[in-house]
């Protein structure tokens, strides 16, 4: 009987997310003081009203747009508060679903786009990306591992390759990790085109692969990946259940366990940055904790690929404090940040976490390095675009892709330089 209710509640669930976009706004509100910004972060619990806004964007940064995402039956109440506040905004969607829609009926048609082999003009679906990868293990059996390292809260498998010069000797690896944050869709697309290029490429990256192996998990959280395609754009979290009843889903990357719920996490189960029930209890960020643990001592570098807004930070996250090694942890993400201004001209901000962006604890960056013991850790926010940041248009894939790939080698061949 139980799990009939469970079945009834959870189509009905899938009901109310197809429609949840009708009439939402995007709102784009310029930030000119400190006040204006602290005000913005009290807004979920002005007027002790607890209001669910979804920022799509909210830094510490004065003079940076941040983008809001707001109901109808608020949508009064906000535009209020931003004239009384002299917050200058700007509404970039009036019906949000159209946008969805749009999106959704273009990746349907790129789909049917039929190629042998994989090309960055689309995004692909998890399905599609654990192929690809299981064609690679087989095409190149001597460079080429793949492995599944678990099963997602859904039961989908999670793998992850490594990628060789096939010589069998030990050597200093890289991790790269992309997609924990289901709706920002350009980070696994960057980490396949790193693998494609590695191995499709091989001869380009010989001299970098004498040097270090990879080891790259192109889709961290895929049940909140296939649900951005199939229901709810804007999802960003896994997609488990602590409670039948409750809000589903925990920020996978609030949920490492270092320094686990301190800051910049949130204990409200329905929020967007909500840090779960207890440290990994994602089934998500317990593999990739696993990898990490398989990879540590011979791992110099963890990168994992986030989107929107061209930063490129390290720990921590927890703490505004520095660690001890944040000079080193600088210095390539800096020469990742100038390699690609000198290539394309776009401009990365470089710093920690949490001096750059936001307080945030329970996150990759800080575990890999915290606990991983893995001296470059960084998480590298790439290029926005389309109406919420994360909708990249798939035009603007391979450019994106390719930019970063200039961004990750130059730091690449900095921590191969530096851990020789
Ligand atoms: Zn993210």
């Amino acid at each position: 009987m139980l799990k009939v209710l469970i079945f009834v509640l959870s189509l009905l669930q899938i009901c109310f997310c197809e429609k949840l976009y009708n009439k939402y706004k995007v709102y784009d509100i310029r930030v000119k003081n400190e006040n204006q910004l602290l005000k913005l972060k009290n807004l979920d619990t002005f007027e002790g009203e607890a209001r669910e806004l979804d920022f799509l964007s909210l830094h510490n940064n004065v003079n940076d747009v941040v983008k809001l995402v707001v109901k109808p039956e608020e949508q009064n109440y906000i535009e209020d508060f931003f004239k009384l506040n002299s917050l200058d905004f700007k509404i970039v969607s009036e019906n949000i679903q159209d946008v969805i829609d749009k999106e959704r009926d273009e990746v349907s048609m790129l789909s049917k786009r039929k190629s042998d082999v994989i090309t960055f003009d689309r995004y692909y679906r998890y399905e599609d990306i654990n192929k690809y990868l299981d064609n690679l293990a087989n095409s190149y059996p001597d460079n080429v591992k793949v492995k599944t390292a678990g099963k997602s809260f859904e039961g989908r498998d999670i793998k992850y390759i490594t990628i060789t010069n096939g010589d069998g000797k030990s050597k200093n690896s890289i991790f790269i990790d992309g997609g924990i944050h289901a709706r920002e869709w350009i980070a696994p697309a960057a980490a396949l085109y790193i693998i494609n290029q590695l191995v499709d490429s091989q001869s380009t990256f010989s001299k970098l692969l004498d040097k270090v192996d990879f080891v790259i998990q192109p889709l961290v959280n895929p049940d909140g990946y296939e649900f951005t395609h199939n229901f709810y754009r804007l999802w960003r979290k896994t997609r488990s259940r602590s409670s039948a009843f409750q809000c589903r889903g925990s920020d996978a990357n609030r949920n490492y366990d270092f320094h686990w719920s301190e800051v910049g996490a949130s204990n409200n189960a329905c929020a967007e940055t909500y840090h779960g029930p207890t440290a990994f209890s994602e089934n998500e960020s317990q593999i990739s904790r696993d990898i990490i643990d398989e990879v540590k001592g011979n791992c110099k570098f963890f990168l994992t690929f986030h989107s929107y807004g061209n930063y490129l930070i390290y720990p921590n996250g927890y703490t505004k404090d520095l660690p001890e090694n944040w000079m080193d942890n600088e210095e390539v993400a800096q020469a990742g940040a100038e390699a690609i201004s000198k290539a394309t001209g776009t401009k990365y901000t470089v710093g920690s976490t949490s001096n750059v962006l936001y307080l945030a604890s329970g996150s990759s960056t800080d575990y890999a390095l915290g606990v991983g013991k893995i001296p470059i850790a960084i998480c590298m926010e790439l290029t926005g675009g389309g109406y919420f940041g994360f909708d990249l248009p798939a035009s603007e894939i391979e450019k994106t892709v390719k930019e970063t790939l200039i961004g990750v080698e130059a730091m690449v061949e900095t921590v191969a330089r530096k851990y020789n």
